[in-house]
């Protein structure tokens, strides 16, 4: 039998408490309900993956991850993990609805893969690097909540603050902005909508900043997804870059973006794409010359460490949204990126992405 055949699969429910509910426009979770995926090679070695579903942003659940998993259970025992991109292709015809499922088979996988062949998943995919500064999340809220994040932010050494905006009027969200300069005069600001503006929103949201002072670096998912003009509109006026996140779920969506003047860069994200889809995702990016930003749902260090190795590895990233780990107060787990202020690093880890369960 090959060393790398899959001969066992289970799947449990990933309880993650967090700091402080993840308000964005579309929703406040206070926990994150993720899914932990446990794979066995023939040979014995174990790689452990993580599917983090957001409800808010597309329409998956915990339970919705478990069934969808347990429909594919069955099919993956016995598949050759070395034909990984075979087997990433034919999940996402198997589960079309289910990106953060698929997501969590890919990682364990690779990891069971990388680690069989003592190979650090950064490695694997490129080499390119180890590291990455990332920025940190002001969730949604107030302002007192707004001046309290980022001075906690600031406190922790990271210099790039991404406020979640869209939850509450363009006015408002402004007065938000000038409270956290205020607080951290010197970070770099990104702004994110999660679709939560229309095109006049955005707007007055934009010229609002700019009459206060406040320079915006980026400008994530201002409109919809589906607002694939609102998106064209903004990215041909706008002076700030325009980044599409819930409008680039594919490959083909990336293409559409380019091709549609509907943004300037693309968040990519393991959980709304898979591995190999963010893979092609990244060079369609890179070929239209489209700026690139990782990013995440609510995911633990396990996720995170994966993400870090994928864009540290590959390069090319021109932002790190990699934050989300620091905002879930307990986990059963132990290895994996380390932080340092805004620098999070992999470059110890000897195999796999180097998460173990503790
Ligand atoms: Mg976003």
């Amino acid at each position: 039998m090959q060393p790398t055949r899959i001969t066992e699969l289970r799947f449990e429910p990933l309880d993650l408490p967090l700091t402080e509910p993840f308000a964005i426009a579309t929703g406040a979770p206070d926990m994150a309900n993720n899914v932990l995926v446990r794979l066995t090679l023939a040979d014995g070695t174990v790689g452990l993956g993580e599917a983090a579903p957001f409800t808010a942003v597309s329409g998956e659940s915990q339970a919705s991850t478990l069934e969808a998993l347990g429909s594919v259970r069955e099919a993956m025992l016995g598949k050759d993990a070395a034909a990984w991109r075979p087997i990433g292709a034919w999940l996402g015809e198997a589960l079309p609805k289910a990106p953060s499922a698929r997501c969590g088979l890919e990682l364990a996988l690779l990891d069971a893969l990388c680690r069989h062949h003592r190979m650090p998943l950064a490695t694997f995919f490129g080499g390119a690097g180890t590291g990455l500064d990332i920025d940190m999340t002001v969730t949604a809220g107030d302002e007192a909540h707004a001046a309290a994040s980022a001075r906690a932010i600031r406190a922790r050494g990271i210099r790039t603050l991404k406020v979640k905006v869209g939850a509450l009027s363009p006015e408002e969200d402004v007065r938000r902005m000038v409270v956290i300069r205020r607080e951290a005069p010197e970070a770099r600001l990104f702004a994110d909508a999660n679709g939560g503006y229309t095109v006049a929103g955005a707007r007055t949201f934009l010229s609002g900043l700019e009459a206060a002072g406040i320079p915006l670096a980026l400008f994530e998912q201002p409109v919809p997804r589906e607002d694939w003009e609102g998106m064209a509109e903004l990215t041909r006026s706008s002076r700030v870059p325009i980044c599409a996140d819930e409008s680039a779920r594919t490959v083909k969506d990336v293409v559409r973006l380019a091709r549609e003047g509907g943004a300037h860069g693309v968040n990519l994200k393991f959980m709304k794409s898979g591995v190999g889809e963010s893979l092609a995702m990244w060079n369609a990016a890179r070929a239209f010359g489209m700026e690139l930003m990782m990013g995440g749902m609510v995911e633990s260090t396990l996720a995170m460490s994966s993400a870090v190795h994928f864009a540290a590895g590959l390069g090319g990233f021109d932002y790190a949204d990699l934050d989300t780990h620091l905002f879930i107060r307990e986990h059963a787990f132990r290895g994996g990126l380390r932080v340092e202020g805004g620098r999070v690093d992999v470059g110890h880890i000897e195999a796999g992405h180097g998460v173990v369960l503790d």
